[in-house]
């Protein structure tokens, strides 16, 4: 007899830990949750269903299920937003279609595109709320990162992020965020959705814009489910980078049911420092969150997790939080990516100098990690790591205090 199957005792306690912290984590999410996906005129937004629920809706008008798989081609795979243009339908359904529901996209407030090519948007959605979504081309590719928001604003405050400063006000609903990676790619044209081996554009998602996407966890996930579905826009896992500041119980749900990459925010080697420019350390310190990165199912050589750390001068770039790095990181696949500070009215911190990130980054690599540096892009339009926080309403906010000044537009 083996007893192997069993779990020990502590990793039983553990896991019932975890559980009873998801459901409290779930339980608040859904105080945020974002408005039903419907028109005014009571029309059902198909972008954001399952493929289940997206059977069930066409069920319930009289349709057969097999429709589902048509229509999910069609929004997903071709990327049509009008029912009289799924030719493979008859007219009298593309009408009852269009009765019934509707195919949405998130309206464009603006786009502006930088010097660099990065091109960032600010997208309204149905109840007036905006977020940001941020396209990085690669600088040698034809290829790049689609950074997209998972809440409007975030709970969390960390104290280097200027997104911390906007109070969370919802949660982004699925259709919400896949909406934002197809409205990006209507602005590139890039329909219908390449198979295979074709080269993509918008070719990676991070979910690395406003929010904590694993404090919204059911909607993330279900968008990233229909983002990797095979019949539609059919983004590969390893493609998928979902970024955490270290939301501990919900990396394991993340890790088993969609196994994307990971990238995990700890900026501090210390609980003392980062209880202090992470708060969510105070509850799920360094410890707990390097345990949770070594369950983490994806991690092996090919997948690594991915550590970012934003180097403020004099804070955490010292030779000795370097190595201490390396310590805390030792055993897992990994790589660092070091974050220059990107200064922001009202901020106190500063970058760290050159050579510091210089140094910093070769104790790491002497260490066997790799260490890019990352440059930040497209500054002239604040789409820079943390400054992701809605223009528009700070400037609505100047105007209505003296309707003449439009000296911050
Ligand atoms: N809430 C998640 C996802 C947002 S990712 C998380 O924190 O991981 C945003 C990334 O930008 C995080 O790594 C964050 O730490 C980093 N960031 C925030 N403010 C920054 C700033 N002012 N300069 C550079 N990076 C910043
Ligand atoms: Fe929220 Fe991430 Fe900014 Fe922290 S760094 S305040 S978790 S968006």
């Amino acid at each position: 007899m083996t007893n192997l199957a069993a779990p020990s005792s502590s990793s039983q306690a553990l896991n019932d830990l975890n559980e009873t912290e998801r459901k409290r984590i779930l339980a608040k999410s859904a105080l945020f949750a974002p408005p039903t996906a419907m028109t005014e005129d009571g029309r059902r937004d198909l972008v954001g269903l399952s493929r289940e629920e997206l059977e069930a809706v066409l069920t319930d008008i009289g349709e057969k299920p097999f429709r589902a798989k048509q229509v999910w081609h069609w929004i997903y795979h071709q990327g049509v937003t009008d029912f009289s243009k799924m030719s493979t339908i008859a007219k009298p359904l593309q009408n009852k279609l269009t009765e019934h529901f509707i195919v949405s996209r998130p309206s464009v407030t603006t786009e502006q595109t930088s010097k660099d090519n990065t091109r960032k948007f600010l997208f309204r959605f149905r109840d007036g709320q905006e977020a940001e979504t941020v396209y990085i081309p690669d600088r040698q590719e034809d290829r790049g990162a689609v950074c997209i928001s998972s809440q409007v604003g975030c709970t969390l405050s960390c104290t280097f992020c200027h997104t911390g400063t906007q109070k969370l006000v919802r949660n982004l609903g699925a259709a919400e965020i896949v909406g934002q990676f197809m409205a990006a790619r209507d602005s590139y044209k890039e329909w219908p959705s390449p198979k295979g081996e074709t080269p993509r554009l918008l070719s990676t998602i991070v979910l690395m814009g406003m929010g904590e996407p694993l404090y919204n966890y059911e909607n993330v996930a279900k968008a990233m489910k229909i983002v990797m579905d095979g019949e539609g826009i059919a983004l590969s896992r390893r493609r998928i980078t979902l970024s955490t500041s270290g939301v501990v119980p919900m990396m394991d749900r993340c890790g088993d049911e969609l196994a994307i990459n990971l990238a995990i925010s700890l900026h501090a080697v210390t609980n003392e420092l980062r209880d202090e420019i992470v708060p969510l350390n105070r509850k799920y310190p360094i410890e707990e969150l390097m345990a949770a990165c070594r369950r983490y199912p994806a991690a092996s050589n090919s997948r690594r997790i991915t550590f970012e750390y934003i180097m403020l001068r004099g804070i955490n770039d010292s030779d000795a939080d370097a190595r201490e790095l390396v310590r805390l990181i030792r055993g897992i696949p990994a790589k660092v990516n070091l974050i220059p500070f990107n200064p922001w009215p009202g901020s106190d911190f500063k970058p760290s100098t050159k050579e510091r990130l210089a140094r910093f980054a070769q104790i790491i690599m002497d260490a066997g990690y790799s260490a890019p540096i990352r440059m930040p892009r497209g500054r002239d339009i604040l789409a820079a790591c943390g400054q992701l926080k809605t223009q528009s309403e700070k400037l609505r906010r100047t105007i209505a205090k003296n309707p003449d000044d439009k000296s911050e537009i």
